[in-house]
């Protein structure tokens, strides 16, 4: 079956003298059974409008056109409009944006092509910039939902526990704004070409109410970045790189009043002691 999927697509973008560009990670799926189940998992139906970013030829725009009342892709590639405007022939409720979606207003984007209804994100993302994406569709807090596939490492970082090896200041941002899971593996052999790494879905739920209370949220991921900036130092070592002013005293004194060991290590703080150690630092800080 694959070995078919895969023949019908080499033929395609040939046709089309269609060549894959690495720098824009592209890796497309060719196992129909996987963007049926990362549709299935994003939960699009006839209520949602879905920003797809980077729909390739299509394999996951068609599974969402399926279920969503409106589907938005946004392509960074100008070669693949004209094969999509070929294999998305058959829906009416499917546009592609010629775009950079780091350079793109998303908010603006939502009011003008999915206005009315629910907004959801479902992607397979090009994994060189899984990062700025993820941070920009949190960031514009439009979106009900976010479903993309990335590499497992990162989805297991995103859903990183405190005190394990892969929880890093990413895990606590994403922790924050979102309830982050792990859906499922996707081998290498689903795409051409095939990629290095495994991948996973991760479908990450956007928060109504944040899970702790943070006075200000721009001085609070200043203190989680600082947590993190020397992973292998203590807390106050390296909170030392951007609260040096207040001396390391004052330092171990804040984060001891925290109730925290003076040698805890960044990485062991949960969402509640960010909070407390924040509001400890905003105070200290005048
Ligand atoms: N959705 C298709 C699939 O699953 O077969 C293709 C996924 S492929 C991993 C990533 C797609 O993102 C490619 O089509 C690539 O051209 C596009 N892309 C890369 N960088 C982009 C950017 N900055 N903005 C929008 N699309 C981008």
């Amino acid at each position: 079956m694959k070995d078919n999927e895969r023949q019908a697509i080499e033929a395609l973008l040939a046709r089309h003298g269609f060549r894959f560009s690495k720098s824009k990670g592209q890796n497309f799926l060719i196992d129909r059974a996987v963007p049926r189940a990362i549709a299935e998992a994003s939960g699009a139906d006839g209520r949602c409008g879905v920003l797809e970013i980077g729909p390739g030829i299509g394999a996951l725009s068609h599974e969402l056109c399926r279920r969503a009342a409106k589907v938005v892709a946004v392509e960074l590639d100008t070669a693949l409009p004209p094969i999509l405007a070929e294999t998305m022939s058959g829906f009416d409720n499917f546009e592609v944006v010629s775009a950079d979606v780091l350079k793109l207003d998303l908010s603006a984007l939502v009011r003008e092509k999915l206005g009315g209804l629910t907004p959801v994100v479902c992607a397979n993302l090009p994994y060189n910039i899984t990062t700025p994406v993820l941070t920009k569709l949190v960031e514009a807090k439009r979106f009900e939902r976010l479903t993309v596939l990335i590499q497992r490492e990162v989805a297991q970082r995103l859903c990183a526990k405190p005190g394990t090896a892969a929880y890093g200041a990413f895990s606590v941002f994403m922790q924050y704004y979102t309830a982050p899971e792990l859906c499922f593996e996707v081998g290498p052999e689903s795409f051409i070409p095939q990629p290095k790494v495994t991948s996973a879905v991760l479908r990450a739920e956007l928060r109504k109410t944040p899970p702790v209370k943070v006075a200000d949220e721009t001085f609070f991921f200043r203190v989680v970045y600082a947590a993190f900036a020397l992973r292998r130092k203590t807390l106050v070592n390296s909170l030392m790189t951007a609260f040096g002013a207040l001396g390391k005293d004052r330092l171990t004194d804040i984060v001891v009043s925290c109730g925290l060991d003076a040698s805890v290590r960044g990485e062991r703080l949960g969402l509640e002691e960010f909070a407390r150690l924040a509001a400890a630092l905003r105070e200290a800080e005048g």
